[in-house]
């Protein structure tokens, strides 16, 4: 008899009981909008602004609806004008280009590394050839970049750079939080993140003239002294004129949520790498199969597994994921003709001027991912491990 597994790759944890309650409160007050305070009250939104700087060291914290939305405000806060070519990696999702796409600017595709992280060498080339002052970096499903050698190349080419952390939120590189290297980090707290408010997202900066025009542009109408992770009012005085109100606030309803999740952030990182940790040790050593090794100065949340299947023909990847499938395993390949799901390529966003990168296509071809929802046990991850394994060895050339 083969193991079959009977988990739920995409079941997360239920919101814990207290912030049910804080939830539950901000509802009979009735006052959800960020600014519908009392005097001297700060709010939720507020608060959840205060600790997420205080949690990834920042200056200044905007809560805004989503974590595509924060993408967005950031490159229209760093002043990103329509036309401008905007460098991003070629292995990211979708709200990525379509960030860029947003304000009219063009993007420009970096390639991918077998280690799944953008490739330096082609960002010297791409930069160079663009001529872009704009980096948007994903740390595509949690691979972190060795982000010291990144920011000499982009700080020597005069090249800001916004990360996009949707899923390094709790990681750090050599101990520097990720979106903390960058210009600007923006996080995304939507049900499959690292915190769970539905939707939602989150905007880091220590430069004062960027985090006035983010909440300028968050939809702040000239309520910026609500904000207490915000600069002086004698900042917005030099920008409030000219920037537009691009509504996209977050309410008090999803900070009081988010605020409790974020205490235990650290804890639940911890889960989630531990089982991370179980199906690698499964899978290592499997014929055909390559493992990500993650980098010593990498402090990930393994939230999310990917390993490669490199060189192997696409039907026998296809015929691979529907085996595991059958047995209760769901993988998402990258390789795929047409984006399915949540899983796209940079070639299927037609709306961007064809790019070739070859050396990326072998990558993105041969790269299987998989969720880790803290719903799985370390049992669970063992059985998953093994499963994949089977069926890799039963197809390995
Ligand atoms: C989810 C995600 C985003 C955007 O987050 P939303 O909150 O869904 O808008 C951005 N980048 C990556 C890599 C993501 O996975």
């Amino acid at each position: 008899m083969k193991e079959v597994f009977t988990g739920n790759f995409t079941q997360q944890e239920p919101i814990p009981e207290a912030a049910i309650e804080a939830a539950v409160a901000v509802m009979r007050s009735g006052r959800l909008h960020r600014y519908n305070l009392l005097p001297g009250e700060v709010g939720e939104v507020a608060r959840l602004e205060e600790e997420f700087a205080a949690f990834t060291g920042a200056a200044y914290c905007l809560a805004v609806a989503s974590g595509g939305y924060a993408l967005g405000c950031a490159l229209r806060a760093v002043g990103v004008r329509p036309g401008e070519r905007v460098l991003t990696n070629a292995f990211t999702l979708a709200p990525v280009p379509g960030a860029i796409a947003s304000v009219g600017a063009e993007p420009v595709f970096v390639g991918v590394t077998e280690g799944l992280v953008i490739d330096l060498d082609d960002l010297r080339l791409r930069i160079a050839e663009s001529g872009a002052r704009v980096l948007m970096l994903s740390h595509m499903r949690g691979h972190i970049v060795d982000m010291d050698a990144l920011m000499r190349v982009c700080t020597g080419a005069g090249v800001l750079v916004i990360e996009d952390c949707a899923h390094t939120m709790g990681a750090s590189w050599n101990g520097v939080p990720s979106g903390r290297h960058g210009a600007v980090g923006c996080y995304s707290t939507q049900t499959y993140k690292h915190i769970n408010s539905g939707e939602g997202g989150l905007l880091v900066t220590d430069d004062p003239e960027i985090a006035a025009r983010a909440v300028m542009l968050s939809g702040s109408y000239m309520l910026y002294t609500k904000h207490t992770a915000a600069p002086g009012p004698e900042v917005f005085e030099k920008v409030k004129y000219d920037t537009p109100n691009v509504s996209g606030r977050m309410d008090q309803l999803r900070a009081a949520i988010l605020r409790v999740q974020l205490a235990d952030l650290p804890r639940q990182a911890e889960n989630w790498t531990a089982r991370y940790r179980v199906v690698e040790a499964g899978l290592r050593g499997t014929p055909g199969l390559t493992l990500v090794e993650r980098p010593p100065q990498e402090q990930f949340v393994g939230s999310s597994l990917q390993f490669l299947l490199l060189d192997w023909p696409g039907e026998r990847i296809a015929a691979l994921v529907e085996a595991c499938l059958a047995r209760g395993v769901e993988l998402k390949w990258f390789g795929a003709k047409e984006p399915v799901g949540f899983t796209s390529r940079y070639d299927s966003w037609r709306y961007v001027a064809p790019q070739s990168l070859p050396g990326s296509d072998r990558v993105l071809c041969a790269i299987v991912d998989m969720r880790l929802p803290l719903t799985f046990s370390l049992e669970d991850c063992a059985l998953i491990a093994r499963i994949i394994g089977e069926e890799v060895r039963a197809r390995a050339a």
